[in-house]
């Protein structure tokens, strides 16, 4: 038996060996192309993590349209990974299409604002309550901004993360916490020279003493935080944890950064304006330019009025903050159109009820097959993880994560038409998403569990 009870490392192996030989077959014309892709492709992949599907070569998508995938090979796809948020709200729907249409129309950058931008601004305030935002080109740039400002504004070098997250490619977040409580960087993390565990302090989530007393000294600018994890499976936070974070942030002089780039999925003000979080900063990436790279970052008026009196004062020279296609027309029209047309009640609310059915059909086959796993649910976004006990924290969310079991269950599900989020199990629903969807899904996850379980 596995580490995983009642569902058996046998039939794991052997799901997974009859899925891959299966995904190989049903996949001529990809594998093709992904040997062409070798000649001149780092890895064989555009982009280096396209690798971490797990299969033995990746798919190549040809048209994705709403929640439909079509592969080189003409396999169709029901798609719940939704680019890992970039298409939260489905793929090239017409509204996002038009838009691109028109601004291309237009002029895509110029270095210089749009009439679009004032709009985008007031919207990005309505929606997120924080009054002053600067646009960037994706989540990691806007997370190494805002650190910088915070910095910048504090004097404080030290920054704080929660063990087991993830900001994007953002050195200094790649440090993890010990279990005898030291720091350690990332083994893997490519070329990075510095110390960074000398200015990141870790602590586990939900771990308000740890919190307490990592920034009692009064030398960390900011912690930065998703208001739910959802990079290590998914760890909500325990009932008045996000009290007792603001709390001690502001007694100690600390900033606090929302990265709401996944939580976003919670409502049309994302996780912080559904359950009235009051963060210094905010930022927004991965799907508010509807696919079209661009994030967004927001502060407090409290926190602006001190980047304009340090930006007063500023010696002349290269900010380090900011890239040559951030706040560009283009990024203006489509942040225009997603908080105008998509980041609104109107669209949240069938989300929200088809997610509850993919957690509530979900909830109800784990119970029947008495699999020791359990669903997670932040608004439209839902999760299934391999243990019977949600993860109070990073760590034990981590350990929770049982590779074998999602190659396995992955595999399954592309062959017949279904694809979840790699590295764990993320399902998102979008506007395109229909309960037939919902349904096939969770009886394909059900055909999968029938089968790995144990006789
Ligand atoms: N923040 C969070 C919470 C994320 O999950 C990610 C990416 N998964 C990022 C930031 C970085 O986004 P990007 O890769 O688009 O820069």
């Amino acid at each position: 038996m596995s580490s995983s009870e009642n569902i058996s490392d046998e039939r794991i192996a052997a799901m997974l060996a009859r899925e891959s030989d299966m995904f190989i077959q049903r996949n001529t014309r990809s594998r093709q192309l992904a040997e062409e892709s070798r000649l001149h492709l780092l890895n064989g992949v555009p982009m280096f993590w396209m690798i971490d599907w797990e299969t033995s070569f990746p798919l190549f998508i040809e048209k994705a349209v709403g929640v439909d995938l079509v592969d080189a090979d003409g396999n169709s796809y029901i798609d719940f990974c939704l680019g890992d948020t970039g298409a939260m709200f489905g793929h090239s729907p017409r509204p996002v299409a038009e838009a691109l249409r028109r601004q291309a129309r237009l002029g895509l950058t110029t270095m210089m604002p749009s009439p679009d931008a004032p709009v985008v601004g007031r919207l990005l305030t309505e929606r997120f309550h924080l009054p002053f935002w600067q646009i960037a080109a994706t989540a990691s740039d806007a997370n190494r901004s805002v650190l910088r400002w915070c910095r910048a504004v504090t004097g404080r070098k030290n920054i704080l993360v929660f063990n087991g997250c993830y900001h994007g490619a953002v050195d200094e977040t790649f440090v993890s916490r010990a279990a005898d409580g030291t720091s350690l960087r990332d083994p893997g993390l490519v070329g990075e020279p510095r110390d960074l565990t000398a200015f990141t302090k870790v602590v586990e989530f939900n771990d308000v003493d740890a919190l307490e007393a990592a920034l009692a000294p009064e030398d960390v600018a900011c912690v930065l935080a998703e208001p739910v994890m959802t990079n290590c499976g998914m760890v909500l936070p325990a009932e008045g944890f996000h009290d007792a974070l603001r709390r001690i942030t502001r007694k100690t002089g600390t900033l606090l950064i929302m990265d709401e780039t996944h939580c976003m999925s919670s409502g049309p003000g994302g996780y912080s304006g559904t359950f009235g979080l009051e963060p210094d900063a905010i930022v927004l990436g991965k799907p508010i330019a509807g696919g079209v790279p661009a994030a967004a970052y927001g502060f407090s008026a409290l926190i602006a009025g001190r980047i304009s009196a340090f930006l007063a004062a500023r010696p002349s020279g290269h900010s380090g903050i900011g890239t040559t296609l951030s706040g560009s027309a283009l990024q203006l029209a489509m942040m225009r159109l997603v908080l105008e047309t998509y980041l609104t009640s109107r669209t949240f609310e069938p989300l929200l009820t088809l997610a509850e059915r993919l957690e509530t059909g979900l909830s109800r086959i784990i119970r029947k097959h008495k699999a020791p796993w359990h669903v997670v649910r932040v608004g439209a976004r839902v999760e299934f993880m391999c243990t019977p006990i949600p993860p109070r924290n990073g760590r034990d969310a981590l350990a929770a994560i049982h590779r074998p079991i999602d190659r396995a269950v992955h595999h399954y599900l592309l062959n017949r038409g279904i694809v979840i989020t790699p590295f764990h199990n993320m399902m998102l629903v979008c506007p395109a998403t229909r309960r037939s969807h919902v349904d096939a899904l969770v009886a394909g996850v059900e055909g999968c569990l029938g089968e790995l379980r144990a006789a």
